[in-house]
Parts: C-alpha cells; sequence; structure tokens
C-alpha cells in the first residue's frame, strides 16, 4: 500500500502514520522528520534547510525532492510506504507523480485529515516528542503512558519529552498560512486523479484511526463487491453495485477532468477493516473541508 497523509500542522498525520505503521507493515516517510535529523546532525542539506523551517516555511523542492528520492529508492519501500509531510506543493507533487511512475509504484490513496484551524492551534501547543525514541505525544490528547513499564523502548526509562522549536505562535501561525495557500491545492489535484479521501480528523486519536481505516479500506470492498457483482447472471442492479457506482462515476468524472482514467482500488494488505457503520465522509472526494486556517 502507498499512501500520502495530507493535512494542516497538528492534524494527526504523524500519530496516525505512526499507527500505520504497526498495523500494515510499511514505513513512515516523513520529510520534517528526515530534515530535522538533517538538522540536528549538521549536514550541509539540514544546514541549507534551518532557516527555511525555523521561519515556518517550506524548503526548497530541490532539497527536498533529492531527499525524497533517495529514501524511496530504499528495499524496505517496495512494500509500500506511508508519506508523511510530502507533497507540500504542486511542484512536490508533480515530481513525485513522475518518479514513482518511473519506479512503477503509484499511489494507491491520498487521505486528507480535516481539522479546524483553532483545534489545530490547540493540539500543536500541547505536542511533544520523545528525543530518544522520535515517538509523538500530546499533553491533551495523548499523553505518555503514566504506568511504569510502559517506557521509552530505546532508553527503558521514561520518555524524554521536548517541544519543537517551530512549534511556537509566530512560526505556527506561518505554518498554517503556508498550508493554505501552499498544500491545499494538493486536495483537488488528488481529487482529479480519483486518490482522494477525506476524513474528519476531528475526534479522538482511536475514533480517527478507525476512519482511517475505513478511508483506506473502502476501495478494496468497492473493488470486492463490483467483482462478486460482475460474475452473478442475474441482469437486475443488486444492492452491491447500487454501492460501487458512485465509485465508478468518480471514475468517469476524474477522467473528463484529466483525460486520463484513475487507478482502481486494489484489494490492500495488512489493515483491518471495519465493514459496518461507514461514515459517508469518509468516501473518496466526499468530505467536507473545514475552516480554514486562519
Ligand atoms: P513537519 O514536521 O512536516 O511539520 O515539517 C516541519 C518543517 O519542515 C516544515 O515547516 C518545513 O519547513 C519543512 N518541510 C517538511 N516537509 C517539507 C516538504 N515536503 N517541503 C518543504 N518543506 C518541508
Amino acid at each position: 500500500m502507498r499512501i500520502v497523509l495530507l493535512g494542516a500542522p497538528g492534524s494527526g498525520k504523524g500519530t496516525q502514520s505512526q499507527r500505520l505503521v504497526e498495523r500494515a507493515g510499511i514505513p513512515q516517510i516523513s520529510t520534517g522528520d528526515l530534515l530535522r535529523a538533517a538538522v540536528a546532525r549538521g549536514t550541509a542539506l539540514g544546514r541549507q534547510a534551518r532557516e527555511a523551517m525555523e521561519g515556518g516555511r517550506l524548503v526548497d523542492d530541490s532539497l527536498v525532492l533529492g531527499m525524497i528520492r533517495e529514501r524511496l529508492g530504499e528495499p524496505d519501500t517496495r512494500r509500500g510506504f506511508i508519506l508523511d509531510g510530502f507533497p507540500r506543493n504542486l511542484a512536490q507533487a508533480h515530481a513525485l507523480e513522475r518518479l514513482l511512475e518511473t519506479l512503477q509504484q503509484p499511489l494507491d490513496a491520498v487521505v486528507q485529515l480535516e481539522v479546524d484551524s483553532r483545534e489545530l492551534v490547540r493540539r500543536i501547543s500541547g505536542r511533544r516528542t520523545c528525543t530518544d525514541c522520535g515517538r509523538v505525544f500530546n499533553l491533551l490528547t495523548s499523553p505518555p503512558p503514566a504506568t511504569p513499564g510502559e517506557s521509552c523502548p530505546k532508553t527503558g526509562g521514561p520518555h524524554r519529552l521536548t517541544q519543537r522549536p517551530d512549534d511556537n505562535e509566530a512560526t505556527v501561525a506561518e505554518r498554517l498560512r503556508v498550508y493554505d495557500e501552499k498544500t491545499r491545492p494538493l486536495i483537488d489535484f488528488y481529487r482529479a486523479r480519483g486518490l482522494l479521501r477525506v476524513i474528519d480528523a476531528e475526534a479522538d486519536v482511536d475514533e480517527v484511526t478507525r476512519r482511517l481505516a475505513r478511508a483506506l479500506g473502502a476501495p478494496a470492498l468497492r473493488a470486492a463487491r463490483a467483482a462478486k457483482s460482475a460474475t452473478r447472471r442475474a441482469p437486475h442492479r443488486t444492492s452491491a453495485r447500487r454501492k460501487a457506482a458512485p465509485a465508478k462515476s468518480a471514475r468517469r468524472r476524474a477522467k473528463s477532468a484529466t483525460g486520463r482514467a484513475p487507478r482502481r482500488g486494489k484489494a490492500r494488505a495488512g489493515l483491518r477493516v471495519n465493514t459496518r457503520g461507514k461514515s459517508p465522509r469518509t468516501r473518496a472526494g466526499q468530505g467536507r473541508p473545514k475552516g480554514r486556517p486562519r
């Protein structure tokens, strides 16, 4: 499974990516983490990226793309990957599309995590990262375990929590503005390719994980239902066909917008899928954008 998680800073991409890593067994590729590691090591790339990161601006496309090309060339990405924080603008999205075409590894899905801007600011203020294992916590929504025994897997001691330097008020405002201007247009870009799913990510962490699993499972379910109904002889529309129909028309709409049909969903391994209680807002392209970050 090859997926992109889209969403503003604080929408929970990092937390949900880490959960997907555990469930689906594929690596998370966070350009923010890669850049922070380069800054911490003081590499040439880190030195070039630092100023933009501290100001809440995007790092040069050429630096980020070089990093992504290298990372996607590593063998652990052959079974799939979760891109977290990349792409961040249209140029990066086009470059990713070309790169994945060359690698013959097209994306399966792009999930947009929608969170209201006031909630984003609240969440960012509570965000803390363990300096040793890199796990992301939130003092408000997902605090580190208080129970002895549940400790940092790297040190065996309690998690050592630090706040990211760019999680301060002024930088956060700029990051939200940059998201709105540069990254939000990717929603339409991926919708036109029939890849977009939107989920309401303003819920507790476990509930968002369930919504994400449903969003990622939906195309596999539709494909399975469509295949099953195609083998039936009865000429009338079955309920499975009726449910498959919106996906088909979404493909047609996407085709007329782009001049080429997007990929169909494939059966996916590794994710437990809840087949009941599907929320309409988790279906492809049907999510309603919430308030724009101010
Ligand atoms: P993140 O951890 O994803 O919030 O990223 C932290 C910072 O790293 C951002 O504010 C940018 O300065 C930089 N960054 C991360 N990913 C990208 C990207 N795909 N393109 C440009 N800059 C990025």
